[in-house]
């Protein structure tokens, strides 16, 4: 019987952090490929029809980013679930709770650590499955391990939680729950991204880990919205990953998130981070469709976004219009 498993960001392999796993006999340690694509139903199939042979393991431990986080949380539910992973995704789709799972992020901003849902592109869609027994049982929240985290990716992915808090704070779905988690984690993260002392420093980075935990709880008590619904077109379509596609499509929409995407921009600047523009030059009507045919039906982003009547605004059109600007 396998007793631990240890599911880890392959990057750590050579690195102290993949040193200091403290797996004993019967446990199992296995390094993860996050870096060719996010992660997929396919994989995590993989990974559970991996750990069955050795027998069900006790307790499932993710270390590495939001990919890993989501990863762990899936595979503890695989492995008491038949069949694949494509079949469970959605919400409350899941027969059985999983085995019990602990999270060690190594870089924050996705509050995949503390959200209900672990997201996965399959064959026909990228979506979360999405149900209570998603979290996890434990998480450890260690801001060392995120201080080596490159400049670029640190921005990505914080901004990623930065967007879920504006999101979750401007919608029909807002309550008092994730209003009073969003703005404490925007409060954190206006220090860490704009403030005298913003940058990755020791004390930013237990602010970001905490913004990112607090953000993950906000999104969870609330939604995300149109920035989200776009950017799972554009990783689905061009596999961008998340915390980029998302600084893409957020920041070309001032009409929608105002404030927010005025103070996203003095971020962009004030790291002089890269976004990438003027994209939908080179895309084919095809790819625009693509990407809208992926964004249109995730219906409570939209609902959550322009409210009870957001079918009399959003069609393919006008998110194809969206996918244009970029
Ligand atoms: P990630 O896990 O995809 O990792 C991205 C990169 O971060 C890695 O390639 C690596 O270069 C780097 N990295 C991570 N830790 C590092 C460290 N300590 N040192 C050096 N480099 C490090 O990144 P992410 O942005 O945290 O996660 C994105 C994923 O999370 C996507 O798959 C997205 O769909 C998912 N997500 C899930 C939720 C949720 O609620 N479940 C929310 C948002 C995003
Ligand atoms: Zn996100």
């Amino acid at each position: 019987m396998v007793l631990l498993f240890f599911l880890v960001y392959d990057h750590f392999d050579d690195k102290p952090l993949g040193e200091r796993i403290p797996s004993e006999e019967n446990d199992m340690v296995f390094f993860v490929d996050i870096q060719t694509h996010e992660p997929t139903t396919e994989q995590v199939d993989l990974i559970r029809d991996t750990i069955l042979e050795k027998g069900m393991p006790a307790v499932i431990i993710g270390i590495g980013g939001g990919s890993l986080m989501d990863i762990a949380k899936a595979t503890s539910l695989m492995v008491c679930n038949e069949g694949s992973s494509t079949l469970y995704q959605g919400l409350n789709l899941v027969k059985n709770p999983g085995v019990y799972a602990i999270g060690v992020p190594t870089i924050s901003g996705t509050g995949a650590e503390v959200s209900m849902t672990a997201v996965l592109t399959g064959p026909e869609k990228k979506l979360g499955l999405k149900c209570d027994w998603t979290v996890l049982n434990q998480i450890v929240l260690d801001p060392d391990l995120i201080a080596n985290v490159p400049t670029n990716q640190w921005f990505y992915t914080g901004m990623d939680n930065y967007i879920h808090c504006i999101e979750s704070e401007t919608g029909d779905f807002k309550n008092a729950y994730s209003k009073a988690f969003g703005d404490q984690s925007l409060k954190l993260c206006l220090e860490v991204f704009l403030g005298p002392e913003a940058g990755q420093t020791p004390e930013n980075d237990e602010k970001l880990m905490i913004a990112s935990m607090l953000g993950g709880l906000s999104l969870t008590y609330s939604e995300v919205g149109v920035c989200h619904a776009l950017s799972y077109g554009l990783s689905y379509v061009f596999e961008t990953r998340h915390g980029l596609a998302n600084c893409i499509c957020f920041n070309h929409l001032e009409d929608v998130y105002g404030e927010g995407v005025r103070e996203f921009k003095q971020m962009v600047k004030r790291f002089k981070i890269n976004i990438p523009q003027n994209l939908a030059k080179r895309w084919t009507e095809d790819e625009i469709t693509a990407m809208a045919e992926i964004a249109l039906p995730l219906e409570h982003m939209w609902r959550h976004a322009f409210g009870p009547n957001w079918k009399d605004k959003v069609n393919l059109e006008m998110i194809k219009d969206y996918y244009r600007r970029m």
